[in-house]
């Protein structure tokens, strides 16, 4: 197969953990006979710099003429000043909208190597975290009308809009309902349909969905009894499906359950095969250009490509096999360190990742 791979390297660590990803990705070009076309383009500070602004007109030709687009991280303290329109993070919003994205999707992965980190009890992580959450991302709170007005003798008032149609609703179903396919087979639906009408007719469009996958299992739950399952026996999930604030919050907590922000990656998917890869963590400024930054989260979010793009599972098994294989050896960047582990830098994580590819 010929892919052609938009890539944003962006700030901070962004360059020096993309660069470990197209490593490998070219290994498993070599291992599995396919061609990895890489084309850099510019978004974020690196973008604001050298154009002044945060997602340049052609960044986004090309973007939409390629196969996928790889993205490293954006922003940094150098540009938090600046207006909102001219934020760096201006840039991902503008790529997902352009690329027509409307689903996030999160993994929460715990490895056995890194139980340690995991903030829940033994008893709890050792029957594993392996779920994945489905966030909407294009409607909801974050995008209804939203005020302030005079409330008398009340005194100002706030409002936020929350507003969901059908579409929108089954087309993020369709995305969770198709993933649960590639995994275990299993679809929560999370909503607050005892108190919120748009929660109603997100349960009512769930379950007409559900119908067209009767081979997955479904089931719906309250977003304030997940939140709470998830720290209790998080090994019941496979897919969460769910609207756009709820799943910003819930994403968060099931990150953390992992304890290692630097393993996490993450897509955002629309209607076609084209979907933006990108670890969870940011630019880690702090870190940038010290050779230290744990490039795992960028290698394994091109495992999320290989699989969810272009249905290359075996090559997706490849990355994953590796990364455990390597972990469970002992090998470590800073941020995952234990007592036992062996010291690696960003180029070496990468380089031994390559040797255990197969
Ligand atoms: P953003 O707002 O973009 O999420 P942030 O500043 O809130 O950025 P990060 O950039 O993710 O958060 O950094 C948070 C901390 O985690 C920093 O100390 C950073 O060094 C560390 N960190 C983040 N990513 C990695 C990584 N890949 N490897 C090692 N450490 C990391
Ligand atoms: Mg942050």
């Amino acid at each position: 197969m010929d892919i052609k791979l938009a890539v944003v390297k962006g700030d901070g660590i962004g360059p020096e953990i993309v660069t470990e990803a197209e490593k490998v990705l070219d290994r498993i070009g070599e291992l599995y006979g396919h061609t990895f076309v890489y084309t850099d383009i510019l978004a974020g500070g690196c973008a604001i710099d050298a154009t002044g602004v945060p997602l340049p007109e052609e960044s986004v030709e090309i973007a939409l003429q390629s196969d996928s687009v790889l993205l490293g991280a954006v922003g940094g303290p150098k540009w938090d000043g600046l207006p909102g329109s001219m934020r760096p993070e201006k840039a991902l919003l503008g790529l997902r909208s352009k690329l027509g994205l409307f689903a996030n999707v999160r993994p929460a992965k715990l490895y056995r190597a890194l139980a340690d980190a995991c903030p829940l009890k033994p008893e709890i992580s050792e029957n594993g975290i392996d779920l994945v959450i489905v966030r909407e991302l294009t409607g909801g709170l974050y995008f209804g009308e939203r005020g302030r007005k005079d409330g008398g003798e009340l005194g100002e008032v706030a409002f936020d809009e929350l507003e969901y149609s059908k579409m929108e609703i089954e087309r993020i179903g369709r995305v969770a309902f198709e993933l649960a396919r590639k995994r275990r087979k299993k679809v929560t639906s999370v909503d607050k349909a005892n108190v919120i009408e748009t929660s109603r007719l997100w349960r009512e469009t769930m379950h007409a969905l559900s119908k067209e996958y009767e081979d997955v299992e479904f089931e719906d739950m309250l977003v304030d009894n997940c939140a709470m399952q998830l720290v209790r026996n998080p090994a019941q999930f496979d897919v969460i499906v769910t609207e756009n604030m709820f799943g910003d919050i819930l994403s968060d907590e099931a990150s953390m359950t992992t304890g290692s922000i630097g393993m996490l990656p993450s897509s955002s998917l629309g209607s076609t095969t084209r979907g933006m890869y990108e670890p969870i963590h940011g630019s880690a400024p702090d870190i940038a250009g010290q050779n230290k930054a744990n490039p795992i989260a960028t290698i394994l979010s091109c495992a999320m490509m290989l699989r969810d793009s272009f249905d290359l599972t075996a090559e997706a098994v490849a990355i994953e096999n590796a990364v455990a294989q390597v972990l469970n050896e002992g090998w470590r960047t800073s941020d995952i360190m234990d007592e036992n582990g062996k010291l690696l830098g960003t180029r070496e994580m990468g380089d031994k990742i390559i040797e255990y590819l197969k």
